[in-house]
């Protein structure tokens, strides 16, 4: 039985990887996310078989049903303006369930005394790791998830400079339950108290350290509560001797911990600086303010972008947060299939953080069946923009800011950007003159060779499509 349970995970083990190894590109992503689940369905059943004698098989099942009933409907049907909620709602329910697992496995041992020989280290460290950081994950995940769907607000809520303090406070203090713990680990009946200090300080630790972060750095903090997600039930797989659990574990931690690494360096910001808080407080931030309407930006009409497109060489498309809101993708497909068939090449620049989640865009133009190979990642597109007729901005903002290239008192100096402002004639899609997510104004938009289109993003592609159909 050991060998076919053991040949089981190491079937799904390879699935797990042959899985993200799909999901390094859009081509690959859905099927290498499905090759991911079914290993991670074989994992499961191997798991089952080697618990034969159990009598809660009842449980078992509830729970699996339980657990379907609840995780299917939101992810066939949340929006994909919402996924980043999602994930972070998944993310939490993972971390909670491994702080759960650690303190079941508390009670049922008396303080881990039953097991045939004394505990090992690795059990009772990786006990005492999963409870902390499953719980940190957990209650951070559930702030995250608040911010995100605005049921907490967006700005940071925090204690000022006595944060960091009380962070360490909270932490060291976790820990010390958790050495309580430890050191009396071989002796019977440690005192249920003390796993409960350790759940509750780190609990507080996760609302604590995730509470002072602005709504708008919230989908790198997730990466990185995935990322410990990922590492405490490592740690647990360590202290069941489940090996699924710690290599499944390992992978989301390395993944998660990869991810977060390449948002902060896409956004210019540092993991340290993101977690201490403040840039990025709600995303709501005012618009363009005094300085916006002292300098004039042009609007136009479609009529006159649909001109200037069709009588264009090159369009590159630059889709952002804007195109995912007014879900325009099918829309721009049409006006770009319009503009291919008068002989313009269309191309779509897409920068790495445009949108909410990694990969926001690539999904949304996916979805509407825009060829892959039309799909220009920034550092491949940059150079084009300056022989390029029309640079279409459909939404997008910060992912555009020249400041970010050119002005060191930008908050977002250092960040890359697409050169959208080197292209020959520039048209903006966008409701109004605000500001996107960094809240800060773009010089782009009141520069001599850009034009704002102002209106949602469907309806304005939609009146340029039509626009090109009269032509
Ligand atoms: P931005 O948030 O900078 O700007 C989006 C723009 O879309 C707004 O200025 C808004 O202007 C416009 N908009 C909103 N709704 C509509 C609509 N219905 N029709 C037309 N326009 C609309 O988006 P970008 O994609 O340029 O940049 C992404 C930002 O998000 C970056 O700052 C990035 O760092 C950040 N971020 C990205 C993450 C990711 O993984 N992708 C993760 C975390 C942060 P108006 O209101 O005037 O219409």
């Amino acid at each position: 039985m050991t060998y076919l349970v053991n040949g089981l995970y190491i079937v799904a083990f390879g699935m797990f990887i042959y899985g993200l190894m799909g999901l390094t590109g859009p081509k690959t992503a859905v099927r290498g996310n499905l090759i991911a689940a079914v290993g991670m369905f074989i994992a499961v059943v191997a798991t089952l078989i080697s618990v034969r004698h159990t009598s809660n098989w009842i449980l078992i099942i509830a729970g699996l049903v339980v657990g379907i009933a609840l995780g299917v409907p939101p992810a066939k049907f949340t929006k994909m303006t919402a996924m980043p909620q999602l994930v972070a709602a998944f993310n939490g329910v993972g971390g909670g369930t491994v702080a759960l697992i650690a303190w079941s496995e508390f009670i049922n041992s008396q303080g881990f005394s039953h097991f045939d020989e004394e505990p090992t280290v690795h059990i009772v460290v990786g006990s005492l790791f999963a409870a902390i950081i499953g719980s940190v994950s957990f209650w951070g995940s559930l702030v995250a998830f608040g911010k995100l769907q605005e049921i907490l607000p967006g700005r940071p809520i925090g204690l000022g400079r006595l944060q960091q303090p009380l962070n360490l406070l909270l932490l060291v203090g976790a820990i010390a339950a958790a050495v309580v713990i430890g050191v009396g680990a071989t002796n019977d009946g440690v005192s249920q108290v003390w796993m409960i200090a350790v759940l509750v300080l780190a609990g507080v630790l996760g609302l604590a350290v995730v509470l002072p972060i602005g709504g708008a750095d919230m989908p790198v903090v997730i990466s990185l509560l995935n990322a410990l997600t990922g590492l405490s039930a490592a740690a647990a797989g360590l202290a069941l001797n489940n090996t699924a659990m710690i290599v499944a574990g390992m992978i989301v931690g390395a993944s998660g911990t990869i991810l977060t690494n390449l948002m902060a360096k896409a956004m210019n910001r540092s993991i340290p600086a993101i977690v201490a808080g403040g840039f990025g407080g709600g995303g709501t931030a005012p618009g363009a303010g005094g300085d916006g309407e002292a300098k004039q930006a042009k609007a136009t009409s479609a009529a006159d972008a649909a001109i200037q497109m069709a009588y264009a060489n090159q369009v590159i498309v630059v889709p952002g947060y804007g195109m995912a809101v007014a879900q325009a993708q099918h829309a721009v497909k049409e006006m770009a299939a319009l503009l291919e068939a008068k002989g313009v090449e269309v191309k779509y620049a897409i920068h790495p953080v445009a949108g909410r989640m990694p990969g926001h865009m690539n999904v949304l133009l996916a979805e509407a069946e825009v060829s892959y190979d039309a799909l220009k990642e920034m550092d491949d597109i940059n150079g084009e923009f300056s022989r390029t007729d029309v640079a279409l901005v459909i939404g997008a903002n910060d992912v555009t800011n020249p400041a970010a290239r050119e002005d060191a008192s930008s908050p977002i100096y250092g960040m890359p950007v697409l050169n959208v402002d080197q292209a020959k004639s520039v048209i903006v899609l966008k409701r109004s003159m605000n500001s996107g997510f960094a809240g800060i104004d773009n010089p782009l938009f009141y520069a001599d060779h850009t034009s704002m289109l102002f209106g949602d993003a469907k309806k304005s592609v939609g009146a340029v499509t039509e626009e090109l159909k009269a032509l």
